[in-house]
């Protein structure tokens, strides 16, 4: 079955581009151009996901997210902005937002977002990982929440600990450091980038045979980190 994706968005461009490439690639869309028409449709329609814009005649982004979460619909929310403000972020992830992006955005981004969210909804919210995962020297026992390099325990802190599941958890993709910060750090975290390139470097020091060439956590130029097995 295809994907179902419902847009709430008022800016008739974007509407028109935005459904023609998410149609191309595959999903059903539908579309509502404000905000109380949003909101019904989410309510009763069933998507897969839904790519929200905040700014919205009626209710706005804002609203919607939160009355859909007040009513426990768990489906993925994007949301859109104009406003490239940190607290209107924080707030929008507060309110139950799964992601954001802030216009303008590049449509890859935008469907490697989407296509992320999806994914992630249907191995299950948050990581359930299980096992001994073994890449090159390394060892991670996930229930036990230890690391092995060579055969050796290391020190791990909890959230470099959670940095690598997260990364492991998305083999050979790109994650930005905006992403990395969501995911790992919480919502309530300040949202300092530079506070992901730190921990990666730290976690590199404790995991890569040559920190300053690391062959698993590998920085993508201007766009964040990939973890490669
Ligand atoms: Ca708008």
């Amino acid at each position: 079955m295809r994907p179902k994706i419902l847009l709430v968005e008022d800016e008739e461009g974007l509407i028109l581009t935005l459904t023609h490439r998410l149609q191309a690639e595959g999903y059903e869309v539908e579309t509502a151009r404000e905000g109380d028409q949003g909101l019904e449709l989410a309510l009763h329609s069933g998507h897969d996901l839904i790519v929200l814009d905040l700014m919205l005649p009626g209710k706005s982004g804002f609203e919607i997210c939160r009355e859909l979460r007040q009513k426990n619909l768990g489906v993925p929310i994007l949301m859109l902005t104009a406003r490239d403000q940190v607290v209107d972020k924080v707030v929008g992830l507060k309110l139950g937002a799964d992601d954001y992006l802030t216009k303008p955005f590049e449509m890859a981004e935008l469907l490697a977002r989407i296509e992320a969210l999806l994914r992630r909804v249907q191995i299950g919210r948050g990581p359930k990982m299980a096992g001994v995962f073994r890449f090159g020297a390394l060892e991670v026992d996930w229930q036990a929440g230890e690391v092995r390099k060579d055969g050796e325990l290391l020190s791990l802190s909890a959230r470099e600990f959670r940095l690598l599941q997260y990364l492991a958890q998305y083999p050979n993709q790109v994650l930005t450091r905006e992403k990395l910060l969501n995911e790992v750090w919480g919502y309530n975290a300040m949202p300092v980038t530079r506070t992901v390139d730190v921990h990666v470097a730290w976690l590199r020091q404790k995991l890569e045979s040559n920190p300053r060439f690391p062959s698993h956590i590998l920085t993508v130029h201007g766009l964040g980190y990939k973890f490669v097995p």
